[in-house]
């Protein structure tokens, strides 16, 4: 490859998008879908940066640290907020398409498409039509099927998928050579496949800790059937919502691994569905430690 984008795998979608830049034939609109935490994100923002540099993506010139710090005045950066994207935040997007360029191009990066209103989407579609010159909009979803059919027949789809966990050890080995083995396998393990995830992970040794701290309460739960235990931790998780979601994640993610060695699968896959069932319970607001105090005793 040509630019130095600092990604684990996913090499077949950066070919397709250089191979787009540097044959001039680049689409001004890209939807990069797949489930989350693969590195989408850092991908549409790498990709900003190749086509904002002047010095081949150098990662050292303003704009390339403008454009990574998310401070760029031509790069603007639609975050997921877990709100919906409404008519009025179109009608911000399509003021700033209008507003002269200063930079290479004018990218918007808008993160979870399938956020966006039906009556904010029938509005930015004018626009994703007939976008001002040199305007691209780099799109993500973690759900193409969410996505209405009218956007994705206007954008260039470019599909990103997890990879398997012995490619993602090999290269955290290569980019972290003085980790510990056993942080690596830990890592791989916390991230199931996700590229961003794993990345992030290693970034953040105070994150990284905190899923290893958690890492060993499941690991208890799973080898101590103290249901006293069990609910005492129980009403600690209860309280916090980041928690929790680092103990269901985990604690799929040790199951799913459980399932791939061939260990008791029918079991865990039951409890995988639970898990689940207990997440879409959560989400409608059911009492979260009867919920969780439930999932508790059917775990194995
Ligand atoms: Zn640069």
């Amino acid at each position: 490859m040509k630019y130095n984008w600092s990604i684990i795998g996913h090499e077949k979608q950066l070919n397709l998008i250089e191979s787009d830049i540097l044959s001039g034939n680049i689409s001004h609109a890209y939807l990069l879908a797949g489930p989350n935490s693969v590195g989408k994100n850092t991908v549409a923002k790498k990709m900003s940066g190749i086509l904002q540099c002047s010095n081949d993506f150098c990662h050292d010139c303003p704009t390339c640290t403008q454009v990574e710090k998310g401070c760029h005045l031509d790069t603007i950066e639609i975050i997921d907020d877990k709100e919906s994207i409404k008519i009025d935040d179109v009608r911000k997007i399509i003021e700033r398409c209008n507003m002269t360029r200063q930079s290479n191009y004018k990218i918007f990066l808008i993160q979870t498409i399938e956020r966006m209103t039906t009556e904010a989407a029938n509005s930015f579609l004018k626009m994703l039509e007939e976008p001002p010159e040199r305007t691209i909009f780099i799109l993500t979803t973690n759900n193409v099927r969410a996505v209405l059919p009218t956007i994705l027949s206007r954008v260039r789809v470019v599909n990103f998928a997890v990879v398997s966990a012995t490619y993602l050890e090999k290269k955290l080995r290569e980019m972290y050579p003085t980790q510990d083995e056993d942080v690596i396998k830990k890592v791989s393990l916390f991230s199931l496949g996700k590229t961003g995830k794993a990345v992030n992970l290693m970034e953040n040794p105070e994150e990284l800790a905190n899923y290893i701290k958690v890492y060993s309460d499941v690991m208890f739960f799973l080898e101590h059937r103290n249901i006293t235990d069990r609910f005492s931790y129980v009403n600690d998780i209860a309280e916090d919502e980041g928690k929790l979601e680092t103990f269901v994640s985990i604690l799929s993610n040790v199951l799913r691994s459980k399932i791939l060695n061939g260990e008791n699968a029918e079991d865990h896959i039951r409890t995988i569905i639970k898990i689940d069932e207990a997440m879409t319970l959560i989400k409608k607001n059911v009492n979260l430690k009867l919920v969780l105090e439930n999932l508790m005793l059917s775990l194995k």
